[in-house]
């Protein structure tokens, strides 16, 4: 086909995931097989929308993808863009996808939108959503209305903020939710219409250590606290807990993690999945007021996960006094 070179350039990166999976052999079950040009081979009219370029950048269930292969997607990305990309769209599993968008969200210094989408059944199920979704990520790619807005997450006619998203449902095809505040919008007949306008966001610089660890830990009804100790002997440099409630732990792990937050960032969010943490409302041992009293940082309604992303982040740029500034209220 002859490219019409009025039309916007678009690049779109695969990384793999469900929407890239098929069955080998009859009786096993998906894997990541189909790269770019085959998933764009289902919708020969896009490019009746935009030039496209097409890049297979990994075929990974998402579980398995890790920081430095964002950051070299990352790259990849700011190289479309200096090359003219009007817009970006990137294709990966969706049981990572909340976090990978955040942490690109975080790093993306351009008004270019960068979209983000991914399948709930693989390429071999009927009815599969893979085509349906990347054709809608990549209408809300070409849409004057979806630049200055970072990183969004485009599934199921839903566009989604990436400082938001989650995976709220493990195979239901409406799997993603914006907890709280719903989605930025919704794609309707091929355009992308949106709720809210854009709002200003700050940008991260690229870190510059990338060995670093931050973990992530779950309270839970009785839990002892020796792996919560163990945290500043293994070497991670940061960490953060997905708190009962409001951001509460029992007095045991309050108690170690005063002595954690002497070492290292603190952060103190929620497991509920939905609404912000407290931070002055309660009293008692282990309770908001008492953790940061004990120089642990709320979490506000940035969940457990993508507050892993943003310390490790800030953690690489040796810019950790930065973090009240990056947890909103
Ligand atoms: N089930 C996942 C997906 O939806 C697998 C993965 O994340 O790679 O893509």
């Amino acid at each position: 086909m002859k490219e019409n070179v009025c039309l916007p350039r678009l690049s779109i990166g695969c990384l793999g995931g469900t929407v890239s999976m098929q069955r080998q052999l009859p009786g096993h079950g998906v894997t990541p097989r189909l790269g770019c040009n085959e998933l764009l081979a289902d919708l020969p009219h896009l490019g009746s929308l935009a030039q496209l370029r097409a890049s297979t950048l990994c075929l990974l269930p998402s579980a398995s993808l890790t920081f430095p292969i964002m950051l070299e997607v990352l790259a990849w990305a700011r190289g479309e863009v200096a090359q003219g990309a009007h817009a970006v769209v990137l294709t990966q599993g969706t049981d990572t996808l909340e976090e990978s968008a955040y942490f690109l969200h975080l790093l993306w210094p351009f008004e270019t939108p960068l979209v983000m989408t991914g399948a709930m059944r693989d390429a071999d199920q009927p009815g599969n959503d893979g085509p349906g979704n990347l054709l809608a990520a990549v209408q809300v790619a070409l849409a004057d209305e979806s630049r200055g807005r970072g990183v969004q997450v485009v599934l199921n006619d839903q566009i989604h903020a990436a400082t938001r998203v989650r995976k709220t449902a493990s195979l239901a095809m409406a799997a993603f939710e914006s907890p709280g505040a719903g989605p930025e919008g919704v794609v309707v007949e091929g355009k992308a219409i949106y709720r809210r306008p854009a709002v200003a966001r700050k940008v991260l610089q690229q870190p510059q250590r990338r060995e670093h660890r931050v973990a992530l830990l779950e309270a839970c009804l009785d839990a002892d606290s020796t792996l919560l100790q163990a945290i500043p002997a293994l070497g991670y440099e940061g960490l953060v807990v997905a708190g009962f409630g409001a951001g509460h732990v029992s007095i045991a792990w309050a108690q170690a993690l005063a002595r954690i937050a002497q070492d290292m960032p603190v952060i103190m969010a929620t497991r509920t999945g939905s609404g912000p943490t407290a931070r002055a409302s309660y009293g008692f041992e282990g309770g908001e007021i008492d953790l940061q009293s004990k120089g642990v940082h709320m979490a506000g309604d940035l969940c457990p996960r993508k507050c892993r992303m943003l310390l490790w982040l800030l953690i690489g740029l040796d810019n950790q006094s930065a973090l009240p500034g990056w947890l909103p209220h």
